[in-house]
């Protein structure tokens, strides 16, 4: 019977839940979850990474969230469908805010939310350009004085910085600082990445010898380019400093090796970061316009940024737990423990956040 597949039962209930929702119905919704539940939401409903568990934070968090979230059109995901095994009803799930479209995966346990995940991938209005909507490129006929893509990217790579300001600063080219990197290329954001070390890669570069991949190689695609299939499972860490820096040439990404970031003060009045950076020996200030952001707080050195903080003042936005740790154990601790700055606006590098499945 049609109406009794994983899939049908699924969307009966998001159709239930988003019902509720949509109508600002708090208390029906509430009683869509089971009493122990779990809901995490990756930006698309708090500008944050958080979870809510039980029937109370999640009531709280609708409470707090949902009038502006605006929630809507919750699917199966397209491609998907659900499974059910032990009791559990799952499925992967595609909705919309009012500002974004996201993905997400539901457990469903006798008919009751038991957890939930909710991702946004994307800002309405600001969607990336790939596949079918990938920029033209080709400049046909005759343009007198009109610079190939090569001037274009050297004058971009001279300027950036010094003439014009970029939107984005990310400290930090290690692999979540490139990735970003090049979600913000994507989307036209003017961005630079500051790495201290020599090369992109080095960071992997630099670690002990036997180090590989802990996870298989199929789970940690970087945006836009795949790992190769001939590739071992488990790649060895050079191998993966070596496609780090090739992708982030032919990402096009204005990454600035020996470049240390020395301190960073956010400006109210102004609306702007003011980062001081050592470029190879050259004391170079950067006033990203909007957002900036830090990457790999635990990693030594640690730097830390805050909205309007000092240095001192801003390290102690990292959990005693996590700041106390030495670097390898840190280092271990999963991106969104590590990752402390806050967002206080709808950034476009929250555009995707990035899953393995
Ligand atoms: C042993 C091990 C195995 C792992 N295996 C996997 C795996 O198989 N798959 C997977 O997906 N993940 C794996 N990880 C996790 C992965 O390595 C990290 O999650 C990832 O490196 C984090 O990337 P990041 O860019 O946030 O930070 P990092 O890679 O730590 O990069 C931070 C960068 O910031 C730079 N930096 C720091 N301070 C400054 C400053 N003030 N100015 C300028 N630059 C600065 C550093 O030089 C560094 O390059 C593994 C981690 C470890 C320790």
């Amino acid at each position: 019977m049609l109406d009794k597949t994983p899939t049908t039962r699924v969307q009966a209930l998001l159709d239930t839940l988003g019902a509720a929702l949509e109508t600002g119905r708090i208390e029906d919704a509430v009683h869509l979850f089971a009493e122990e539940c779990y809901w995490r939401d990756l930006v698309a409903f708090t500008w944050n990474i958080k979870t809510v568990e039980g029937r109370d934070q999640v009531r709280d968090m609708l409470q707090a969230q949902l009038a502006g979230a605006k929630p809507s059109n919750w699917r199966v995901a397209a491609g998907e469908e659900a499974t059910e095994a032990d009791g559990v009803l799952e499925s992967w799930i595609s909705f919309e805010t009012a500002t974004g479209r996201g993905y997400g995966l539901v457990r469903f346990k006798n008919g009751l939310v038991w957890t939930l995940l909710t991702a946004l991938a994307e800002l309405k209005g600001h969607e990336e350009k790939s596949g079918f909507t990938r920029p033209l490129g080709a400049k046909h006929g005759q343009n007198l004085g009109a610079r190939t893509w090569k001037e274009e990217r050297e004058h971009e790579e001279r300027t950036l910085g010094y003439e014009k300001q970029p939107y984005v600063v990310i400290i930090g080219g290690g692999q979540g600082g490139i990735a970003l990197g090049a979600r913000l290329r994507q989307l036209g954001v003017p961005t630079i990445i500051l790495e201290k070390n020599d090369r992109p890669g080095d960071s992997w570069r630099k670690r002990y010898k036997s180090l590989c991949l802990h996870d298989p190689v199929w789970y940690d695609h970087l945006p836009y380019i795949d790992f190769p299939k001939n590739w071992p499972v488990f790649a060895p860490k050079d191998k993966i400093g070596d496609w780090l820096e090739f992708y982030t040439k032919v990402m096009e990404l204005n990454y600035w090796t020996r470049s240390t970031a020395k301190s960073a003060k956010w400006d109210e009045a102004a609306k702007e970061w003011t980062i001081i950076v050592d470029r190879d020996g050259e004391e170079v200030v950067l006033k990203p316009s909007s957002s900036s952001l830090r990457r790999a707080c635990p990693a030594r050195p640690i730097f830390p940024i805050s909205r309007g903080a000092s240095a001192s003042e801003a390290n102690s936005t990292i959990p005693r737990s996590i700041r106390d740790r030495t670097d390898t154990r840190a280092r271990r601790l999963p991106s969104s423990v590590r990752t402390t700055q806050p967002m206080t606006s709808a950034p476009p590098s929250m555009r995707r956040v990035s899953m393995s499945r």
